[in-house]
């Protein structure tokens, strides 16, 4: 929902991501004027129950309080899930105290930390966590990853060896199946693997760090911040930020099977030259757009990398 750096511009909004999995929305930071976003593109807010809020610069959290207003004024009543650094807690509370403001539902705060990659969420199909990035203040990146699917039954296997019905759970979870005459049949035999869980992470604000590869290893799509292009790389890293090309070879490292950069700064009217620049460390490199829907799906690396 915004792709433009620290300042808004005509077309880019500030930075914020809905993800969606099934009927449940994930937020994803929340820069200034998120809400008239989500109302643009009619989203249920009330699917909303989790946002989590990379660090503390005001282009990606200064809309959140404005959001949890607007969930008080509309009565919400289920609780939400903030994941974020512990001073956000303050902040969002010293807003409503100073409004007398009792919430309609709870706000249920989980502070998040910059040390190793942590899981911090549990949200029916998929696992989060966040990891560290290296900003001017406190930076984690997310990751969420979808939980392994049961193995896929070969029906006619299955039924040649004569496997009853309430034994196809086990054989979804990986046991061998025993006939009545001892005979033990190799899980292998009777199912096959299931498609590969997808995963998605988001890589906001950081200089050039490859730690970060390691974090999200072999993940699906990958955003990774891109605030600049190669002629600003000294800039970029004074301002621990990165260039385009720096967040291809962080992609790549990875093996990433996409890459979308984005918090593009404003001097940039035309980003396709940034994508030009990724696209010689990364090829599948498509440039954030503001109000664009990105489906998440797993692609082959080797076919995807490098050029
Ligand atoms: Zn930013
Ligand atoms: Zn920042």
């Amino acid at each position: 929902m915004g792709s433009s750096a620290a300042i808004p511009t005509s077309s880019r909004n500030l930075s914020a991501q809905l993800l969606a999995l099934g009927e449940k929305y994930f937020l994803i930071d929340c820069g200034e004027g998120t809400q008239m976003i989500l109302r643009h593109l009619k989203i249920k807010i009330n699917k909303i129950g989790h946002v989590f809020i990379s660090h503390l610069h005001g282009d990606h959290f200064f809309g959140l309080i404005g959001l949890i207003s607007t969930w008080h004024l509309i009565g919400r009543k289920t609780p939400l899930h903030v994941y974020g650094p512990p001073q956000l807690q303050e902040i969002i509370e010293l807003q409503l105290n100073a409004s007398l403001t009792l919430l309609s539902y709870p706000v249920v705060f989980h502070h998040t930390s910059i040390v190793g990659i942590q899981t911090i969420a549990d949200a029916g199909n998929l696992i989060i966590k966040s990891f560290p990035l290296k900003h001017r203040v406190p930076t984690t990146g997310f990751i969420f990853e979808e939980k392994p699917l049961p193995r896929k039954i070969k029906r006619a296997d299955s039924d040649r060896y004569g496997v009853p019905i309430y034994f196809m759970e086990k054989l979804r979870a990986g046991a061998d199946f025993e006939t009545a005459d001892g005979e033990v049949i190799p899980n292998n035999l009777l199912t096959e693997d299931p498609p590969k869980p997808r995963s998605y992470a988001y890589c906001s604000d950081t200089a050039y760090y490859e730690p970060v590869a390691e974090h999200v290893k072999g993940v699906s799509v990958m955003y990774h911040e891109a605030t600049f292009m190669n002629d600003k790389e000294v800039a970029a890293s004074e301002k621990m930020h990165s260039t385009a090309a720096q967040a291809a070879r962080i992609a790549k490292m990875a093996g990433a099977g996409k890459l979308i950069i984005g918090h593009f700064s404003a001097r940039y009217d035309d980003v396709e030259a940034l994508r030009n620049e990724a696209a010689v460390y990364f090829k599948n490199t498509v440039c954030a757009e503001d109000l664009e829907t990105y489906i998440i799906e797993n692609q082959d690396p080797e076919e995807v990398c490098c050029p």
